[in-house]
Formats: C-alpha cells, structure tokens, sequence
C-alpha cells in the first residue's frame, strides 16, 4: 500500500471534476483494508471510499485520505437446487459482475447491465434499473468497521434497503468499509421485461428467443441511445431521485397538470420522475456556462469540459428552486456531494 499526495481526482469521478486529494491509497485485499484504518494517516484524516466515482460530486479539494477500492475477484460459495451464491470483491466493476452471470446463466441482474461503478458501492443506494434492484439478488455482505478494523457480516434486512437508500446511506454513514458482496442468483431465471422499453428493443432487435443476454442487450442498447457516456460527456448519471409524494398531493397536481406522470409505490405514496418536473421548469437542455441539463435526459447534469464541482452543485440549486416553485415538490440530490 503507497500512500501518494497531492493527486487529482479528474480521472476518478465521471464528472471528470480536476480536485485533488490530499492522499491517495489503493486497496486491493480486505487485510490490506483492516490495515489501512489502523494507520495514523487513516485515523487523523477525513476519508472518502472510492468505488467508480461514478455517484460523486467534488465541489472542493479533498483534504484527506481517498481510499480506491480495488479489491478484486468472483467467487462461487454455495449452490442449491435453485440458486448459485456469488461472492464479488467490493472492486469489481458492476458490469462486468452482470456480464459473469450471464455467461454463467444466471438470473436476476440482467437488467442492470451497464450501470457504472463498483459492486462494493451498488448497496449504498441499493442501485436498480428498468423494474430490478440490487436488493432482489443481494443476500449479504462484508465490511471491515472503520472504528475497530472488525470484519462485520450485514444480511438484507440488517442493510434496510430502500429506494436508492441503504442503512449505509444514514445510521452507520461512513463507519464501515465495505470489502465484498455475496450475491443469490436463479438458476431458473424469470425474465422481465414490462419496465420501459425493453419489449419494443427487443423486438426492434429481432430476439426470436428470449434470454438473459437478449434481455441484457437491450438494456444496453437503451442506455447506449438514451445517456450520456461519461467518457464523452462527464455525468453521473441521476442527479436527483425520483421524489415520492402523497397522493393527495399527487391529485392535486393532477388538476393543473393533467400529463403528470406517476407511479403508486407500496407505501401509497406516487412516484413522480424527476426527469418530467425539471423538463416541465424549462430547463431541459439549459447551460451555465461549461455545465448544463443534457439535452435528452433533463435528469442528468453535466459538465462539457473544464467545470467545477461547485458549477454544478449552483446549477441544481436552480433546478431544485424551479421545481419547488412551479410543484411544490422537493427534489433530493442522489449523488453525495464531497
Ligand atoms: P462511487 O461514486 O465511487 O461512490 C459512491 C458512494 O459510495 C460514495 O459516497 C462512496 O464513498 C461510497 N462507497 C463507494 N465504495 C464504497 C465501499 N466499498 N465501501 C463503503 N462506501 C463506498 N445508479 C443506479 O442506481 N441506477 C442506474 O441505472 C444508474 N445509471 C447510471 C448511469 C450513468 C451514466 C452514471 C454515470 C451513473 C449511474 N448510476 C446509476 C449511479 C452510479 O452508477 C451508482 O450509484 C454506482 O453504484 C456508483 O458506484 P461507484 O463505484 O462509482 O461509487
Ligand atoms: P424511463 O424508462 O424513461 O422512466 C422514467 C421514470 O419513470 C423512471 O425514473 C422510472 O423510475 C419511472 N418508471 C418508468 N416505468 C415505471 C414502472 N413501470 N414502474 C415504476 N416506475 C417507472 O427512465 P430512464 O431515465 O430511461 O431510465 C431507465 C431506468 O434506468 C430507470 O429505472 C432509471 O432509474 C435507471 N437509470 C438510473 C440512473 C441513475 O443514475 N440512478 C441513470 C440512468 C438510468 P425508476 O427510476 O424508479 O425506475
């Protein structure tokens, strides 16, 4: 483990935000990880844990110690009739965990192929796409605890997961490290494909018969046509989350705006995206100067070269103003802010 100082962060977050980290380190075993939060340079500084900096936003200069999760490997723990048990190191892409299972013929994460980032970072938000979240596969994980170095077992309900929200979110906040994730996969998968526009690419794609891969080739193709790569375009995806709002609330809006869409969620509040409120404020499209609302996807913010965190941070301040004023309804930003 070397520790550097003075890094920029550009190439580490999807923004492509140029902040730089006081100290760097790479990780890359979980004994390398209890280590690492018993040496002096860990306990005397503020810490950020860097999956894919694919969910972050650096406003300012990190005056502390970035930890970048590099810890690797895919392992198969348990089988039973009906499922396989994987055990993913926390540093691998999420991606390419979608396509292991795949090949594998396994179930349940084919449709959230492509979202970027780690797996060590997919239960912070409980991550999901098109009608699945991490939560359907997930059956526990690993984290080494930050205060002692203690490795700790967290199973589903221990995690509280929610919409884009985990116990990692909120109770224990940047207390736990988290080393790996053991995944429950269906060896008998059942195939969804209800959410958005998966049928209609399927059948665009000419899929005679349907598999997990078909299904995962569609989402890719969806996301490829619909998002803006960070490689291009620096993004991290959502900014804000999908607000969820009573439904008297919700009827209300209704009566002035008759197009609203909505969605009722378990608890009988609506889900409202987000995407329609901003686009409805105007600015879809919009820039300030080198950041901006994509011109397809008004949810996502973007930086088209050389702006700063605290650009984008102003900019969806604006949003959040125009969307109060013209709905009443409060948007949360999903990605953490630093
Ligand atoms: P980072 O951005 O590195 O970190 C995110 C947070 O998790 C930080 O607070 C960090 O400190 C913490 N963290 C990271 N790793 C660990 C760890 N090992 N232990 C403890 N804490 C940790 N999200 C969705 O849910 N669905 C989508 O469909 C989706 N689509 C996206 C599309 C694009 C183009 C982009 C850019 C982003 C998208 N996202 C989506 C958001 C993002 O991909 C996910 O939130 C992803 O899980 C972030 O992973 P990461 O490794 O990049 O995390
Ligand atoms: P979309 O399909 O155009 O749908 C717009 C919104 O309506 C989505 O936010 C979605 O909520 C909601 N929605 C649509 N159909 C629904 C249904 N049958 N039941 C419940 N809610 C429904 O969305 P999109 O922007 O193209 O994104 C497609 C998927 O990828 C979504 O699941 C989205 O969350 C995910 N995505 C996430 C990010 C991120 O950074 N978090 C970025 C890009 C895409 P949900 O968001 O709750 O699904």
């Amino acid at each position: 483990m070397q520790i550097l100082e003075n890094i920029s962060l550009q190439a580490y977050n999807t923004f492509g935000i140029d902040q730089k980290a006081k100290y760097f380190v790479v990780i890359k075993t979980l004994e390398e990880a209890q280590k690492l939060v018993k040496e002096p340079i860990f306990l005397n500084h503020k810490r950020l844990i860097l999956g894919g900096g694919s969910n972050i936003l650096l406003t300012e200069d990190f005056d502390g110690l970035v930890i970048k999760n590099e810890i690797l490997g895919i392992q198969k723990t348990k089988e039973t009739t009906d499922h396989t048990y994987l055990q993913v190191g926390a540093g691998v892409s999420w991606h390419e965990f979608v396509l292991e299972t795949i090949q594998l013929g396994l179930g349940g994460a084919e449709n959230m192929s492509l979202i970027p980032g780690t797996v060590g970072a997919a239960p912070m938000q409980n991550i999901g796409a098109y009608g699945a979240e991490l939560k359907d596969i997930f059956h526990e994980l690993e984290a080494v605890e930050i205060a002692t170095g203690s490795v700790h077992h967290f199973d589903k309900d221990t995690c509280e997961f929610g919409y884009r929200e985990s116990i990692f979110k909120h109770q224990v906040k940047d207390q736990y490290l988290i080393t790996g994730v053991t995944f429950k996969l269906s060896k008998k998968p059942q195939f969804n494909t209800s959410y958005g526009a998966i049928s209609d690419t399927l059948q665009m794609m000419q899929v005679a018969e349907l598999s997990l891969k078909a299904i995962s080739d569609a989402v890719i193709h969806i996301r490829q046509s619909k998002l803006p790569d960070p490689k291009k375009i620096g993004n991290a995806g959502s900014f804000f989350k999908n607000p969820s709002i009573p439904a008297s609330q919700f009827e209300q809006l209704k009566s002035t705006h008759p197009n609203i869409p909505g969605y009722i969620q378990e608890d009988g509040t609506v889900k409202v995206p987000a995407a329609w409120l901003i686009e409805q404020t105007g600015w879809k499209g919009k820039t300030m100067g080198a950041v901006g609302v994509h011109v397809n996807q008004p949810l996502v913010l973007v930086n088209y070269g050389g702006g700063k965190g605290r650009e984008i941070l102003a900019l969806s301040r604006e949003i959040q103003s125009s969307v109060k004023e013209q709905f009443g309804v409060t948007l949360n930003p999903e990605v953490n802010i630093y």
